[in-house]
């Protein structure tokens, strides 16, 4: 009786596949991942880990749009890199991008988009100067369900150097999935909100996302509070007296 091994070599099919971690493995469904490359592949984590870390503004859209390090790939109409000014003081960062974002390959474009936009209005600003928007995750999660861990460890090279190209002097999180992600913790928005974290080093405020804001209108008052903390503590950092900070 011919082994598995056997069998996959004689039909052509050799290296056999072997997923690393088996408690991911849903994460990892389709294109091969960092985590299930063949038995035996030569190329490191690391070599992908270090081609992202030297990406330049000019490689780094094409890069994301090859990307096949997760499973997102296959489900994926385009990828959402990002958008904004490459040299904005303030990053904005969601989780992933929606059906709206996955047609038209950018972030925040539906009607969570245009309520995005409005409060950035309302502080004088627009997408397009001194702001730069992006998500954790680059490519759509079917149906919108909340990102696989996997998928997130995939991605996170990407959002790590665009807040190492942009340097921004302020990260926004918008709601609790990119809070969480972004300061590795499962505590509430609510707990979360009104306090100055740090990601790399930057500071960082947490709000609500815009699309929950269109569905409980009594936070919109909150979330300005946020915009409002959110400048203060930019304008405390420029002014180089960084105030104390949380995370
Ligand atoms: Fe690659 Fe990120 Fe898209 Fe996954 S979500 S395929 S890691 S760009």
């Amino acid at each position: 009786m011919p082994t598995r091994a056997e069998v996959l070599r004689e039909l052509g099919l050799a290296p056999e596949w072997r997923l690393r971690r088996s408690a991911t493995a849903s994460a990892s469904v389709g294109a091969p991942s960092a985590n299930d490359r063949p038995a035996g592949d030569a190329r490191p984590e690391s070599s992908r880990l270090a081609r992202i870390a030297a990406l330049d503004w000019e490689r780094f859209a094409a890069d994301v749009d090859a990307c096949t390090a997760c499973g997102l790939c296959r489900t994926r109409h385009r990828s959402v890199p990002g958008v904004g000014d490459i040299h904005a003081q303030w990053m904005l960062i969601g989780e992933a991008p929606g059906a709206e974002e996955d047609a038209r390959g950018e972030p925040f474009v539906g009607q969570a988009g245009r309520l995005l936009d409005n409060m950035l209005a309302s502080l004088g600003m627009n997408r397009r100067e001194n702001v730069y928007i992006a998500n954790v995750l680059k490519c759509r999660p079917p149906g919108n369900r909340t990102p696989e861990p996997l998928e997130v460890e995939a991605c996170r090279p990407y959002l790590e150097r665009q807040v190492a190209l942009i340097r921004p002097r302020l990260i926004l999180a918008l709601g609790k999935s990119a809070a969480s992600l972004l300061l590795g913790t499962d505590a509430s928005i609510a707990s979360l909100r009104g306090r100055v974290h740090r990601f790399r080093d930057v500071p960082l405020v947490v709000t609500y996302h815009p699309a929950y804001l269109l569905r409980s209108l009594q936070d919109k008052a909150k979330a300005w509070e946020d915009l409002l903390l959110a400048r203060r503590t930019l304008a405390t950092v420029s002014s180089g007296a960084l105030p104390g900070v949380d995370g």
